[in-house]
């Protein structure tokens, strides 16, 4: 299994617009940071996460060329702006793409990207998207993948656990979250990888401060853990000196096999 950090940024991405704080001037390209998503790949195919607005440079970046699912965690505009890029995705792959969500997501999908579901002008360039109600156990690509559900302040999100059957190793993906309930808490037991929501160093209303992310690495004592929707109040070598030595910043671009 390959994961690939497609984007490892919060909603404004680092740099924000018009900052010139340290992290967002910074010349290390790991402050370089695109909104959140991830590629997982499997035995059997590819699988991405979310379809940020930057999916189509994350791609050219990554050379993702390749997908044959996507999973929604929720459609906040950092999450999902990108999905029109798919349909490059649908001509490389010659088939159209099913996109699992929950069912107030694919609703809000099939409102934004209204074009997408209606009889428009033959020969305009749409994504081929298949909506699939998401079962809290699939089997996508040759992974085991299980939801969850968590809370993004007082919104729900969907979070995801891969487990490759050929190598037994697990990760999970848990992203915008600032309550974890203690109902799904199981999930994220036995993780060799954790990679978990950590905004600032101070708590917000609807994500996780990098304190209260610790404390969730440290009870569910994944063997690696990596921090992912950062905001440019993090300095990638600085967090990661002042984190555990299993648990690092995620950066754009980082490959992790497992
Ligand atoms: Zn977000
Ligand atoms: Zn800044
Ligand atoms: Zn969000």
């Amino acid at each position: 299994m390959k994961v690939t950090i497609l984007g490892s940024g919060t909603s404004h991405g680092v740099p924000m617009i018009g900052c010139r704080c340290e992290v967002c001037t910074s010349t290390n390209p790991k402050n370089y940071r695109t909104r959140p998503s991830i590629a997982v790949e499997g035995p059997a195919g590819t699988i991405l996460v979310d379809t940020t607005p930057e999916l189509r440079l994350q791609s050219i970046r990554t050379g993702l060329s390749h997908v044959d699912a996507v999973l929604i965690t929720h459609t906040h505009a950092d999450h999902i702006f990108g999905m029109d890029d798919l349909r490059r995705f649908n001509d490389l792959g010659g088939h159209d793409i099913p996109v699992f969500g929950s069912e107030s997501v694919l609703e809000d999908v099939q409102r934004i990207y209204r074009y997408v579901f209606i009889e428009t002008q033959a020969g305009g360039g749409k994504p081929r998207l298949k909506l699939v109600p998401l079962q809290s156990s699939m089997e996508l690509c040759g992974l085991q993948i299980s939801s969850f559900t968590v809370l993004h302040g007082r919104l729900e999100v969907q979070s995801y656990r891969f487990k490759d059957p050929a190598t037994g190793k697990s990760f999970a993906y848990v992203t915008d979250v600032s309550t974890i309930p203690e109902t799904v808490k199981h999930y994220l037991e036995n993780l060799d990888l954790l990679i978990l929501d950590a905004v600032r160093y101070e708590p917000h209303p609807t994500h996780f401060g990098l304190y209260q992310a610790l404390d969730v690495i440290a009870s569910a004592n994944p063997a690696s853990a990596l921090l992912t929707h950062l905001s440019h109040h993090f300095d990638h070598d600085k967090l990661s000196s002042e984190t555990p030595p299993h648990v690092d910043p995620a950066y754009d671009g980082q490959i992790i096999r497992l």
